[in-house]
């Protein structure tokens, strides 16, 4: 019987065909996928493409969780996906929740601002709440206490090259923490006050920053660049989430109530985290990996001409994902790492110097 209905309460596992392979070590890793169950088909791609490229070889186990009970047919269509064994579960309600202490009438007032600007997922309290879960809580759900790494994997995302090594096994070997494939800049009115937040928080703690990564993250001015990791690709230590440090950070950031007043999103915070606790060896740029996530797609090259490179398949057109009223749009595919706004140039020059820089708290 290859289902295995609540194995503890609220958590269903399937049973993967795939055999384990003796000659492979794997580490104590897994995909992690935070997915709607409306979003049943653009993850299917995700997880195909995953398999297609990488897992096939290895078998890493899926643990998919949501807020509400996945669908029994969303979860059967899961199991055709993979041969890996898949883990079914629930968020804790308490892990997707608005604190008692925010004000919803002044988080009102903050979407209505934000929705003024344009911005999207103003006016969204759903989005807010899963940026509050990706920055403080996905690291503590039970089924990842006793893993090492996660792979973070979204729906609607592709992956242009086969991985012909597993880079659990690598950010294990190099003691990596974090990694990433696109850096780019956070929209500053999705985050007015993080930074001097942030400053904040160094102050009262007497955050050594000397050498971190943070002196990557400044400006000429002092201030935040808005240079993030994109956190919809991730693969990163589940003990530097858990640790202290991170979880002192984050609840400080939490009690701001600034994930419901503004819109910050998990993958500034992750970043600032690394700024503030890592330095830049703890990090790792996964070149080897071709990806797309909306408009945004990257692969391994030196110029366009690598285009041809045989362990990746570039498409020229992808669906234009910012046309809601057309999404068949075509648009030409460029490669991010080459456009100005992204920030793999800071990240490439960046060698940290720690006299570098002094910080004025707000
Ligand atoms: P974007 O990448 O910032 O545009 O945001 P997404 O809509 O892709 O959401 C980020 C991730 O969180 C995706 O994996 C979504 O499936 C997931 N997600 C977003 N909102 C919800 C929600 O309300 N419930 C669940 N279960 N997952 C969500
Ligand atoms: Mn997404």
């Amino acid at each position: 019987e290859k289902w295995k209905y609540e194995i503890a309460p609220w958590v269903w596992h399937y049973q993967g065909s795939a055999m384990p392979d003796p000659s492979i070590n794997l580490e104590k890793a897994v995909i992690l996928v935070l997915v709607r169950n409306s979003e049943l088909v653009d993850i299917m791609n995700s997880v195909k493409q995953l398999e297609n490229r990488y897992n096939h070889k290895y078998h890493y186990p899926y643990i998919f969780l949501n807020d509400v009970p996945f669908a029994k047919d969303f979860m059967d269509q899961i199991t055709l996906a993979t041969d890996s064994n898949i883990t079914f579960s629930l968020i804790p309600s308490e892990h997707w929740s608005i604190p008692q202490s925010v004000d919803i009438n002044q988080a009102k007032i903050g979407q209505e601002i934000l929705n003024a600007k344009g911005i999207s997922y103003a006016k969204s309290m759903s989005y807010r709440k899963m940026c509050r879960f990706n920055s403080g809580f996905f690291y503590k759900h039970p089924l990842l206490s006793e893993l090492d790494f996660y792979w973070r994997l979204e729906p609607n995302v592709d992956f242009f090259c086969d991985l012909t090594y597993d880079p659990f096994k690598l950010m294990k070997q190099q003691d990596k923490k974090y990694s990433f494939v696109i850096i780019l800049k956070e929209l500053i009115q999705t985050i007015p006050t993080l930074w001097d937040h942030t400053l904040n928080f160094i102050k009262m703690n007497n955050i050594p920053i000397s050498g971190k990564l943070l002196n990557m993250l400044v400006d000429s001015q002092g201030k935040y660049n808005l240079c993030h990791f994109w956190s919809n690709f991730e693969i990163a230590s589940l003990k530097w989430f858990q640790s202290k440090e991170y979880n002192e950070y984050f609840d400080y950031l939490d009690s701001t109530g600034n994930f419901f007043y503004e819109r910050w999103g998990d993958a500034p915070i992750h970043t600032l985290a690394a700024g503030l606790f890592l330095q830049k060896k703890d990090i790792l740029f996964m070149n080897d990996i071709g990806y797309r996530h909306d408009n945004f797609a990257r692969w391994p090259a030196t110029n366009s001409s690598l285009k041809h490179n045989p362990k990746c398949q570039i498409p020229n057109l992808i669906n234009n994902a910012n046309n809601r009223k057309n999404p068949n749009e075509k648009i030409k595919l460029k490669n991010f790492d080459f456009n100005k706004y992204s920030c793999l140039n800071v990240w490439n020059t960046f060698e940290h110097d720690p006299l570098d820089w002094k910080y004025e708290a707000a």
